[in-house]
């Protein structure tokens, strides 16, 4: 745990001080210093009264590099740990640790670039991940062949969460997240049995099961009067199939359901991984009317140019800064930062997670446009959520500021009232 700690971060790219920085500010660090050389980090050693516990320490600088630090680290007798990032192979990184570690440094790990929040965890020792996503052990035994069966008997299952837009009060869309709908074991969260659909390959079988029910209950509410836009999350791994368009075409047209009343939601990491396959998918399915979502943006590692890559239309800022927004600076600037980039790359602003009034009340005054969470609604099964969204006009009510209290209807495992 780096709770407390001074941190030093040395890198001559300043997008990877602004990663490594946020990244341990959002493990509670007392201080992040940033020093864009190995010259400006061992000033930053010698003033007084300067303790430093971590330098994390890129290898490949211009005017010294990352193995001169180390030596230079040993000549003023540096007692603290160090951790060494780099984008060259890994026996080089290797070498690199092993020499530091024949200086006497205590070298705590290795990371390779483009950075990973996972990689950079397994270093910096977080017990838990910001949201606790998919850390949960699941009640049954998930296998393989238990999730085949759910899938042949339709066990599986949409939820939907309404999407507000935070001017007009309004519900304007739905994101579908799916559901275990298990007769003995009861309503399985997507933490329960996700890692081990992604281990043994029954994304694809998952989506599209999913896509074709999401497909059917939408025709359903359409004639029902309800008309919002509906967002599936895919994965990194989907984007990069190259008939995936094809095959969500044909689930469309089969369903009567335009491309323009969907959008898909990937995640900021799912964005790091994408090839130029992955490339060429997102543009077919924008060319066919989709919207493209980058989901729990501030969480993952897309460095700017790879979000400027492409035209997403939304960016969904994660619930981990909204928890924290109303006490926490770095939380609060993380959704300054994340407005303004929406705004300069035209996106729509969602922010993920509003519990509270004065949540909500917040990212109001940032000029966030839609926002969903337990504020208005926990996710729910078809049957109640058409006539949630049609009560009211679609209209939500809100508690009046200072008034904490959270929605009550539904939960993310259970039938929502
Ligand atoms: P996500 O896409 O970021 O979805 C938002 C998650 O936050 C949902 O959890 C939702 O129930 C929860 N949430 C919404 N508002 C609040 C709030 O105010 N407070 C709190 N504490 N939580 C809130 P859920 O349904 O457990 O889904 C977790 C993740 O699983 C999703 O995160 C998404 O990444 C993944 N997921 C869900 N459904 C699917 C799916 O159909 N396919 C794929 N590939 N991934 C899915
Ligand atoms: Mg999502
Ligand atoms: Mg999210």
């Amino acid at each position: 745990m780096l709770s407390g700690q001074n941190i030093l971060v040395v890198d001559d790219d300043p997008t990877q001080i602004l990663i490594l920085s946020g990244y341990f500010h959002s493990l509670r660090a007392a201080s992040v210093l940033e020093a864009n050389s190995a010259k400006d980090a061992l000033m930053v050693l010698k003033q007084p009264d300067q303790a430093v516990d971590l330098i994390v320490s890129d290898l490949m600088m211009p005017d010294m590099d990352g193995i001169e630090l180390l030596r230079e680290l040993r000549a003023v007798n540096y007692q603290g740990k160090l951790a060494l990032i780099s984008s060259l192979d890994q026996a080089m990184i290797n070498s690199a640790r092993k020499l530091g570690e024949m200086h006497g440094l205590n070298i705590i790990g290795t990371c390779r670039k483009p950075l990973r929040k996972a990689s950079l965890d397994s270093v910096f020792l977080i017990p838990e991940s910001p949201r606790g996503k998919f850390d949960v052990v699941p009640d049954m035994d998930v296998t393989a062949e238990r999730i085949r069966s759910g899938l042949e008997s339709g066990a599986f299952r949409p939820y939907y969460q309404p999407k507000v837009d935070i001017q007009q009060k309004r519900i304007v869309g739905a994101e579908a997240l799916v559901r275990w709908c298990d007769p003995a074991a009861g309503v399985l969260s997507p933490a329960d049995f996700l890692p081990v659909v992604e281990s043994e390959n029954l994304t694809n079988e998952l989506t599209f099961d999913l896509m074709t029910s999401i497909f059917r209950d939408i025709v359903s509410w359409k004639h029902q009067g309800l008309n919002i836009k509906t967002s599936i999350n895919v994965t990194a791994h989907e984007i990069a199939i190259l008939e995936f368009p094809d095959i969500v075409g044909r689930l469309l047209r089969e369903n009567d359901v335009l491309p323009t009343e969907i959008g898909i939601e990937i995640t900021e990491n799912a964005v790091v991984e994408f090839n130029t396959n992955s490339l060429e998918v997102l543009s077919r399915l924008r060319l066919m009317g989709m919207e493209i979502a980058i989901d729990d943006f501030g969480t993952g590692f897309a460095n700017i140019k790879a979000l400027k890559e492409f035209p997403y239309t939304e960016l969904k800022i994660d619930q981990s800064f909204i928890r924290g927004m109303t006490k926490d600076p770095f939380c609060q600037e993380t959704v300054r930062a994340a407005v303004t980039l929406g705004r300069q790359m035209n996106m729509r602003l969602l922010a993920e997670g509003i519990e509270t009034i004065d949540e909500w009340e917040f990212v109001k005054q940032r000029g966030v446009d839609e926002a969903q969470g337990f504020l208005f609604a926990k996710p729910m099964p078809v049957e109640s959520f058409v006539p949630f969204c049609l009560e009211n006009d679609g209209v939500v009510e809100l508690p009046s500021v200072g008034d904490n209290a959270t929605a009550s209807n539904g939960d993310s495992g259970q039938i929502a009232v």
